[in-house]
């Protein structure tokens, strides 16, 4: 029997606040529901990510911010275009519209804060341990149990909510992050790519650089073994200085996106991880979040049952997210090709027709 869903404290609670999450809360507490929502961590606070924003997300990203930040945001650096380093060779490409760097220790705090001015209820340091469903929801988070219409897990690649059978699966990373002073850095995002990974290079502001990898962990397990790995990006990270300790994060790896896993929607990196050298990681965790909600407001109220909301999502989720899953897993395989072979493709990839069509091919379809 379908379920229409009975009453709980909260209309939605979500899981996890990271840009999926408070994207999400954001839009459903506009739509006057009332939602929950939890994290783990406080913040601010850092997390591994190259911070690139795509354009693709700039619009939805504006519109979810408070007005306090939203003009802010609009202001942060411009990154106009990539560089790739592979194979002793590099090649320049733009990046049309330009993508934005902001840290995530300001924009995952100052969407947090936009939540709070919504009405969410955002409890900090409150890690979700289990979820049970019996006509509604019963979220067990730090010391307390909270009931819901419906749930969105949107507690990123790894959590006690969103684990996946990897046995078998040779192919785990790990993510290194740190930002750096370096005077004056060229306004690119910078892929540097060697055997086991590769690492970012995007400008925060005029004097300081993101750095960011994804290496296998038998290739490098530090941020100056990462340096060591490629000539050019060692001779640039000779001079930096350190802004704060290097965060990490571990396993990395890739799997097939899900968007519906025991009664709850999956929003952002819990729905699927996409390879990091797309940047598109945070763009399709906005969407995602707002997809999510959007979905489930017919059902919170009393239009459709859960199930319909979930099918409803799982469609959207597979026409406008799965492309940019697929075309990314490809463009990483190319990676995989003998050195000749990728020499050539790394020729056809700077003529700026072929570099768009990539760029567009690895984007959410928003
Ligand atoms: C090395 C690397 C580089 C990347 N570079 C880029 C880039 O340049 N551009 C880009 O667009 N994307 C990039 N990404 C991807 C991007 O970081 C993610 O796609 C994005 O963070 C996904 O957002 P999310 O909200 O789904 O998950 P997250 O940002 O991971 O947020 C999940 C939240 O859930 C919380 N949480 C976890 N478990 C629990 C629990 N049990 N209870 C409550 N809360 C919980 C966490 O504390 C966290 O705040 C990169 C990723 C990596 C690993």
């Amino acid at each position: 029997m379908e379920s229409m869903g009975a009453q709980g404290e909260f209309d939605l609670i979500v899981a996890g606040a990271g840009p999926a999450g408070s994207a999400c809360a954001i839009t459903a507490a506009r739509a006057g529901q009332r939602v929950l929502l939890l994290d783990k961590d406080k913040f601010p606070r850092h997390k591994v990510c190259g911070e690139f924003v795509s354009a693709e997300s700039l619009h939805l990203l504006q519109s979810l911010m408070g007005d306090a930040t939203r003009h802010e945001f609009a202001a942060r650096a411009q990154v106009p275009a990539a560089r790739v380093f592979l194979d002793g060779k590099s090649i320049s490409l733009p990046v049309a519209p330009p993508a934005r760097s902001i840290p995530r220790f300001d924009l995952d705090a100052a969407l947090l804060a936009s939540a709070r001015q919504c009405g969410v209820r955002v409890e900090e340091g409150a890690a979700v341990r289990l979820v049970n469903w019996n006509g509604t929801f019963t979220v067990h988070a730090a010391e307390t149990a909270f009931t819901g219409t419906a749930v969105v897990n949107a507690t990123g690649r790894w959590s006690q909510l969103t684990q996946y059978d990897v046995a078998g699966n040779n192919d785990k990373c790990i993510g290194l992050k740190a930002h750096f002073r370096e005077a004056a850095p060229p306004s690119s995002v910078d892929l540097y790519f060697f055997p086991g990974g590769y690492c970012g290079v995007t400008p925060v502001d005029g004097e300081t650089v993101n750095a960011c990898a994804m290496v296998h962990s038998g290739a490098a397990r530090s941020l100056d073994e990462v340096f060591a790995a490629h000539p050019e990006l060692w001779r640039r990270s000779r001079d930096w200085q350190p802004v704060f300790s290097a965060v990490t994060t571990s396993p990395l790896y890739f799997r097939k996106p899900e968007a519906c896993d025991q009664g709850m929607l999956l929003a952002g990196d819990s729905a699927g991880f996409i390879d990091p050298f797309a940047g598109d990681g945070i763009s399709l965790a906005l969407h995602g979040g707002a997809l999510a909600a959007e979905s489930l407001l017919p059902f919170l109220t009393g239009k459709i049952s859960l199930e319909r909301s979930q099918q409803e999502y799982r469609s959207a989720y597979v026409h406008r997210f799965l492309p940019a899953f697929r075309n990314a897993a490809r463009l990483r395989a190319l990676l995989a090709v003998p050195k000749w072979i990728r020499s050539r493709l790394l020729g056809l990839v700077g003529s700026r027709p072929v570099a768009n069509l990539i760029v567009r091919r690895t984007r959410a379809q928003v």
